[in-house]
C-alpha cells in the first residue's frame, strides 16, 4: 500500500508539473501553441523585448523580408522606449503582453496582484500603440490556476508555442538553428527573443530557411483567426 500511495503521490506531482511547465498541456488555461493546417504557414513570435540595441535590428530585417511577426513586450522595458514599441506597431507587428517585469515569481503571484501588473501591462502598451492588446503570453510559459483565472478575467487569448528555440542558451546560431528545423511543421508558432546578441543572425538563418522550404511567415493573430483555438 505504501508504495502504491508514494506512486499516486509521484503520478500527481508528476502530472501538475507538467501541467504548469507545458503551454500546451491546456490543463489550466488555453493556449494557442500552432495551427491545425497543412499550409506551409509559420507564425515568428519574440518575447521579452523591446531591447534598444537588438530589436530595431531585428524590425530591420524583418521589413527588408516583408515579414510580420508578433513581439510579447515586458511592460517595465516598453516604457523607456515607447518609439521602439510604436515602430513594432506601424510596421505591421502584433504587440502583445509578456508581464509588466517578467518577474521569477510571477507564476507565485497572488490573484489580485496579478490582475493589476497584466493590467498595467495592457495600459502601458496600449497608451504607447493606442490599439487594443488582448494577446497574452505567459513569462516562462508557465500557467497554473492563479495565470486561468487572471487570463480569463482580462479576456486575453493565449499564446504558447509548438517550437521552442532555446535561443537564450548562448548556443551557436547553427545549433539553434538545426533545433529549430527539426521541429518545423506546417502552422507552426516558433518562440525567438529579440534581445540576444544572435538575434539577427539568428532570424536570418531562419528567414533564409523558411522562405527556400516554401513556408510563409504569418502574424500569430492571423493563425489564431484562420484556424481557432
Ligand atoms: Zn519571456
Amino acid at each position: 500500500m505504501g508504495a502504491l500511495l508514494i506512486v499516486c503521490i509521484l503520478a500527481a506531482g508528476g502530472f501538475l508539473f507538467y501541467a504548469s511547465y507545458n503551454i500546451a498541456s491546456g490543463v489550466y488555461l488555453k493556449a494557442f501553441c500552432r495551427a491545425n493546417t497543412r499550409e506551409k504557414e509559420v507564425a515568428l513570435t519574440f518575447d521579452d523585448g523591446p531591447d534598444p540595441v537588438q530589436t530595431p535590428l531585428v524590425l530591420d530585417l524583418l521589413s527588408r523580408h516583408q515579414a510580420k511577426a508578433s513581439f510579447f513586450c515586458i511592460g517595465e522595458k516598453a516604457v523607456p522606449y515607447p518609439e521602439i514599441v510604436r515602430r513594432m506597431h506601424h510596421e505591421g507587428h502584433l504587440i502583445g503582453n509578456h508581464s509588466l517585469q517578467h518577474k521569477n515569481s510571477f507564476p507565485l503571484t497572488p490573484y489580485r496582484e496579478m490582475l493589476s501588473d497584466l493590467t498595467q501591462t495592457q495600459e502601458i502598451l496600449e497608451g504607447i500603440i493606442e490599439s487594443p492588446v488582448t494577446f497574452f503570453r505567459p513569462p516562462f510559459g508557465v500557467t497554473n490556476p492563479t495565470v486561468g483565472k487572471a487570463v480569463r478575467t482580462l479576456g486575453y487569448t493565449t499564446i504558447g508555442w509548438s517550437v521552442r528555440s532555446l535561443d537564450t542558451r548562448g548556443e551557436p546560431v547553427e545549433q539553434i538553428m538545426k533545433r529549430i528545423t527539426k521541429q518545423i511543421r506546417p502552422g507552426a508558432v516558433i518562440l525567438l527573443h529579440d534581445r540576444l546578441p544572435d538575434s539577427v543572425e539568428l532570424l536570418t538563418a531562419l528567414l533564409e530557411y523558411l522562405q527556400a522550404n516554401g513556408y510563409k511567415v504569418k502574424r500569430v493573430d492571423e493563425l489564431v483567426n484562420d484556424y481557432a483555438l
